[in-house]
């Protein structure tokens, strides 16, 4: 069977559904994007790249509604290659504005293709997005131990100085709560609470390849093979 978008055996479903969870991951498509990529150390520009947009797009709007999109997200941009929206023309974006299977924002919008611009310039400094965004957290995931979300904070210093450099590269919604929840995301902090069975998992963990590049013609990137979910599964280590 299928759960958003993976390949799940029926016969493990009860008990990934018994693990202990972050709060927000308590249906799909929440649950597959919890146990399989938020906090996951992202090193790949075209992922970073990906959820960058998308931690823009979802200002105002729940997380939910952005994951509900996201291979609509994919489909109409390229999926995510940088070059390709660097190059969006008026017309492009008039298109994108049409699209019902992203959130029709001008500013948004063009924040996309202002910001895969910024990107390609960081990218030609730095070698990669991957090497300049990790600088802001020294290279290294910081490990929190929260018993609540509720006790992370929804901005840090370091959000607030990824956010102002971005802002002085060109970069469009990139404040410092859309900065930390990128740092969220992409596991350049790792806010998964204590009691999650992801908290220790996802640091240790790989994005899985499909994830990392997906081929083109296939915005879903393929869905990952059943029993290759990649977290571990053991508890107690
Ligand atoms: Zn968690």
């Amino acid at each position: 069977m299928e759960v958003g978008g993976l390949r799940v055996n029926p016969f493990t479903m009860g008990g990934m559904r018994e693990k202990q969870r972050c709060d927000w991951a308590k249906a799909e498509p929440n649950i597959t994007y919890h146990d399989t990529e938020w906090g996951v150390p992202h090193h790949d520009d075209r992922a970073l790249f990906e959820l960058l947009i998308l931690e823009g797009a979802q200002a105002g709007l729940s997380w939910t509604t952005i994951l509900n999109k996201r291979a609509g997200y994919r489909r109409a941009f390229d999926n995510f290659d940088t070059r390709r929206v660097a190059r969006y023309d008026a017309r492009k974006v008039q298109q994108l504005l049409e699209d019902s299977e992203i959130v029709r924002n001008r500013l948004k919008i063009a924040a996309a293709v202002q910001n895969a611009r910024g990107l390609l310039d960081v990218q030609k400094e730095f070698g990669s997005f991957d090497a300049y965004i990790w600088r802001f957290v020294g290279g290294q995931p910081i490990q929190n131990a929260w018993r609540s979300l509720r006790e992370a904070p929804t901005r840090t210093a370091e959000s607030d100085a990824m956010s102002k450099d971005l802002a002085k590269r060109g970069f469009k919604f990139v404040g410092s709560t859309i900065c930390y929840a990128f740092m969220q995301a992409t596991g350049m902090v790792n806010d998964h609470v204590v009691t999650c069975f992801r908290y220790r998992e996802a640091t240790a963990a790989q994005l899985p390849p499909a994830l990392c590049r997906s081929p083109k013609g296939h915005p879903s990137g393929g869905a990952a093979k059943p029993g290759r979910l990649p977290y571990r599964g053991k508890s107690q280590a």
